[in-house]
């Protein structure tokens, strides 16, 4: 096989060494890291492990495999796409190119109502996400909130597969029960008036600003999850609309959004909504929106 070193067996080392660099050409501001991904993916290692044994030589088989996603990778392709895994909130989530890849800035959104359930509701009420995707909302408050049911709802029969396989994955399938169709529209009439908190990453970057976002997220992750009309509230509009009829009263949204969209929001609050607060992201951005009904 032909595969530019003369036919020599590459170790692990030599192997992301010259990885790095061609995909550092290519313009990854993430190279040495997809690179070791990439290569512990087709040596079905940990990442560690690459460390350990440096000399270790790649078999012709997974040298052209590695070299396949390496190609693929230079050319824009998102690494988590090309694994199928990413890791959101300490668990490996399976991803497609149906579902929008986990980011961790998500993660405070998980955070905050696993958060208010413990403070507020930790009885027989329900949670629902909306837009769930890949399910890494759904699936995480699951998990650690072990006596929670989750309502988990996308209009992309493709994304809810990969999300009740996430479910099954990470055993919780028997308390997250996932329904098809159009935001809580999506939900049998018996749940009004039972949700205590419904958490949402609906698609709120607005289409003016298609232009700015990298070519990696604009050319492979799907514009159904990314995309909200022109100010990128367009869903959340419709969302805070449907809301009320399934909320208990007291019930609580937690919506993540990009910053500048809560004032907006805020100024066109429908009656009977209270700000109860914008939260920030890691890097110091706003990045959730809490309302109560
Ligand atoms: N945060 C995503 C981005 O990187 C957008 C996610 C969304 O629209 N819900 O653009």
């Amino acid at each position: 096989m032909q595969h530019g070193l003369g036919g020599c067996q590459l170790d692990i080392a030599t192997a992301l060494f010259a990885a790095t660099r061609r995909l550092r050409a290519a313009g990854s501001p993430s190279a040495r890291l997809d690179a070791e991904v990439l290569l512990a993916h087709v040596l079905s290692c940990e990442r560690l492990h690459l460390y350990r044994v440096p000399e270790q030589k790649l078999s012709a088989g997974q040298q052209a495999q590695y070299d396949a996603l390496l190609q693929r990778r230079a050319a824009g392709e998102p690494v988590a796409y090309l694994t199928g895994r990413r890791e959101f909130y300490g668990r490996e989530f399976i991803v497609t190119p149906a579902v929008l890849i986990p980011r961790p800035e998500t993660e405070l959104l998980v955070e905050l109502a696993a958060q208010r359930w413990r403070e507020r509701f930790d009885h027989a009420l329900y949670i629902a996400d909306i837009g769930t995707g890949s399910g890494a909302i759904a699936v995480s408050l699951a998990c650690l909130l072990p006596r929670v049911r989750v309502l988990a709802t996308d209009v992309s029969p493709a994304a809810l597969a990969v999300a009740l396989e996430n479910a099954v994955r990470h055993a919780v399938a028997q308390r997250v029960a996932f329904y098809q169709g159009d935001l809580l529209a999506a939900l049998p009439a018996e749940w009004a008036g039972r949700l205590g908190l419904i958490c949402a990453n609906l698609p709120y970057v607005p289409e003016t600003e298609r232009g700015q976002l990298p070519p990696d997220v604009l050319h492979y992750e799907p514009h159904l999850a990314l995309f909200g009309g022109p100010d990128g509230l367009a869903l959340y509009r419709r969302l805070l609309a449907q809301a009320p009829r399934f909320l208990v009263p007291g019930g609580r949204l937690l919506l993540e959004i990009a910053p500048g969209q809560p004032e907006i929001l805020a100024r066109e609050l429908p009656p009977g909504w209270r700000l109860c607060g914008v939260h920030l992201d890691l890097a110091g951005r706003e990045r959730v929106v809490e309302l109560e009904y």
